[in-house]
């Protein structure tokens, strides 16, 4: 159709219609604000025949000042130079300025023959509809976030504007326009979010250096790229000595200032490839690749020379002894936890008259640190300095919620987190297992109680190490747990690895059926790992299966792996007991292990392990399923 032929009704309609439907394919497909505004104007002018479509924003600034986005049919700069403003009297400001100041959609017909523009200030505008064939305007207002944001404006050859049903699909055009400006900028604050809590769990919030978490990960990339191109690895770990004392004396907020005054001294000298991170409260660690044990050594003394100085912090000057540990790859140590354990014990070792830094020499630092560690762990059990965890089960076929596992946090004052499995073993060997195991009853059943309380039927199960079976007086403790805070026994359950059963196979039974009496359902946890015969898991009176998590994980890629899987989830089923995939960490190990009939998913796909008073938010979120 000939632009500047007037349309008939029904071909105003369907171009609208073309029009729109056009429309809500650019909306689908734009990633960003400035195409998808530039791909409606376009799809305005070459698919629905109108001459001219803009887009323009209005500024609530002293001018009121138009900042056209995007235009199609005309040069956007001529059309800045034209509107510049959208204040002024309604002939002056144009549809574009109406629509704004209204809130409404606002049309303006015959501008070629109408007297209100046939003056001088609009000579160049009337040369412009005359130059692209157009006779009437049409703005619509772009309301975002309840706020008028701007207008689109279009223009029409049809000196009478236009008719009323093709306003109407316009309307819903602008309004489809509006609501995709909202989701691309949504889209953006959430980025924007995530990479916030992306940054908080990988950076320490005092001093906003990379934390232990962080170093780990880079650590072991590291020493990856190490391991192929044939080259050492260095890690320096720096204590401030005495940082209890300062922080009694001085009070923790000049605890905390002095530790960031050492982090900015020390992120002064870092250089650009070396990893500077707070591993712990007193602690910082250096990553440095490609080094021998001279280049280390050369950093420790640069680095301990950067700190000699001493710190003011309210007018009082402290000296903050400050020891460096370190650790090579591959002489002390092949992985990250390994070389971190390492370059800490060996700052015991460093000793001012020898330059305050020392390497690693041996089992004989490490067994002091495990020594020392061990009797922490007994104070911060005695001190209620463990933490309870909860991380989510959820049905498979139904993604409802399942309950939580119960998992045990040890933030270590100095340390930072210490990784769970190393100091439940830690617990297992210093005799520490049977404390440890009444802390976490207590906590899981204060915690149960507190969901109970709530109305909330959500499971906590809780992990028994080898050690707890055969205690004798647990499944009494166990029993006066449930009457003392009188929850039905379906609320708390157990979950003993397939080893720990294997260690003592008949006195486990004894300890298991026990607790079976008591009414509470059974896991046998971590599945595949403790070898244990189908005869004898026929004979325990457990009622779950947790498929450990190192067959699930690389399922999807090893075909070993994903046959085990499906036979274990096979044999749970024929053997009456339900089955549970640990390590779900995506959405394709939870669709084939749907497809499987797998009953219950745990894993970082469902959610991470997280403190109790997080889990209602996280049932929330869940629910609404798939962002
Ligand atoms: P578990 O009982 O097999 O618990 C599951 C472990 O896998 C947890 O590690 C959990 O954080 C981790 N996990 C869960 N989903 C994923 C995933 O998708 N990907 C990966 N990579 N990991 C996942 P955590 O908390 O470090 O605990 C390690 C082990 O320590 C536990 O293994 C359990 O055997 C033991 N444990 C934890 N808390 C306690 C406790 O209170 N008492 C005893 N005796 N043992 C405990
Ligand atoms: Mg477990
Ligand atoms: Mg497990």
């Amino acid at each position: 159709m000939p632009l500047n032929k007037k349309p008939n009704k029904l071909e105003s309609v369907s171009r609208a219609l073309r029009t729109l439907s056009a429309g809500n394919r650019t909306l689908l497909r734009a990633s960003d604000e400035q195409e998808l505004l530039r791909e409606m104007c376009k799809v305005i002018v070459e698919q629905g025949g109108y001459p001219i479509a803009c887009v323009g924003y209005a500024r609530n600034d002293e001018n009121k000042t138009i900042q056209w986005m995007e235009c199609a049919g005309m040069d956007k700069e001529h059309l800045q130079a034209l509107f510049p403003s959208w204040a002024g009297t309604v002939v002056a400001k144009g549809a574009f300025g109406t629509a704004i100041s209204t809130g409404k959609r606002s049309v303006a017909t015959h501008v070629l023959t109408d007297p209100a523009y046939a003056t001088s200030a609009h000579a160049q505008l009337m040369e412009l509809a005359t130059a692209r064939g157009y006779a009437s305007v049409t703005a619509f207002p772009l309301q975002v976030e309840g706020e008028i944001l701007g207008a689109l404006v279009m223009a029409s050859a049809d000196p009478e504007g236009f008719n009323d049903e093709e306003l109407k699909l316009l309307n819903e055009l602008a309004d489809d326009l509006a609501y995709g400006i909202a989701s691309l900028r949504m889209r953006i604050e959430h980025r924007k979010a995530q990479e916030a809590i992306a940054h908080l769990a990988y950076h320490d919030p005092l001093t906003d250096l990379p934390n232990r978490i962080h170093l780990r990960q880079r650590l072991e990339e590291a020493i990856e790229l190490a391991k192929r191109q044939h080259h050492p690895v260095a890690l320096l770990y720096l204590e401030i000595g005495q940082f209890h004392e300062i922080n009694e004396i001085l009070g923790h907020h000049a605890g905390d200032q002095l530790v960031q005054q050492l982090a900015a001294r020390l992120a002064g000298a870092a250089k650009l490839d070396q990893l500077l991170a707070r591993v712990g409260e007193a602690a910082f660690a250096l990553l440095v690749q490609n080094a021998g044990a001279d280049d280390a050594a050369t950093e420790a003394q640069r680095l301990l020379d950067v700190l000699y100085d001493p710190v003011e912090i309210s007018g009082l000057t402290i000296d903050a002894p400050v020891s460096a540990g370190i650790a090579m790859f591959p002489g002390h140590g092949s992985d990250a936890e390994a070389l971190l354990r390492r370059a800490n014990a060996a700052v015991r070792k460093a000793k001012p008259a020898r330059g305050g830094y020392a390497f690693y020499s041996g089992q004989e630092q490490e067994n002091a640190l495990r020594l020392r560690l061990m009797g922490e762990l007994r104070q911060a059990i005695g001190r209620n300095e463990l933490r309870l965890y909860c991380q989510p089960k959820v049905t498979i076929a139904s993604r409802r919620p399942f309950g939580a596992e119960a998992l045990v946090r040890w933030e270590h004052p100095l340390h930072g987190s210490i990784p769970t499995g190393e100091f439940i073993k830690l617990a297992e060997q210093a005799a520490l297992i049977t404390p440890l195991t009444n802390w976490m009853l207590k906590a899981a059943f204060s915690q149960a109680y507190a969901w109970y309380e709530a109305g909330l039927a959500r499971p906590l199960s809780v992990n028994l190490s080898a050690h707890d079976l055969h205690d004798s007086r647990l499944v009494e403790r166990i029993r006066n747990l449930f009457s003392t805070w009188g929850l039905p026994p379906e609320l708390i359950q157990f979950e003993i690895t397939e080893s720990a059963l294997m260690e003592d196979p008949a006195s486990a039974r004894d300890t298991l059926a026990r607790l079976k009496e008591l009414g509470i359902e059974l896991y046998i946890d971590d599945f595949g790992t403790g070898y244990s015969s189908l005869s004898y898991l026929q004979k325990l009176p457990v009622d779950w299966i947790k498929i450990d998590q190192s067959f699930v994980m690389p399922m999807t890629t090893s075909r070993d792996s994903a046959l085990i899987v499906r036979s274990i989830i096979e044999l749970g089923h024929n053997l009456g007991l339900r089955v549970v995939a640990e390590g779900v960490e995506s959405q394709a190990l939870w669709d084939q292990l749907g497809t499987w009939g797998c009953d219950v998913a745990q894993g970082f796909f469902v959610g991470q392990p997280m403190p109790a008073d997080r889990f209602n938010e996280w049932e929330t979120q869940w629910s609404r399923g798939p962002a």
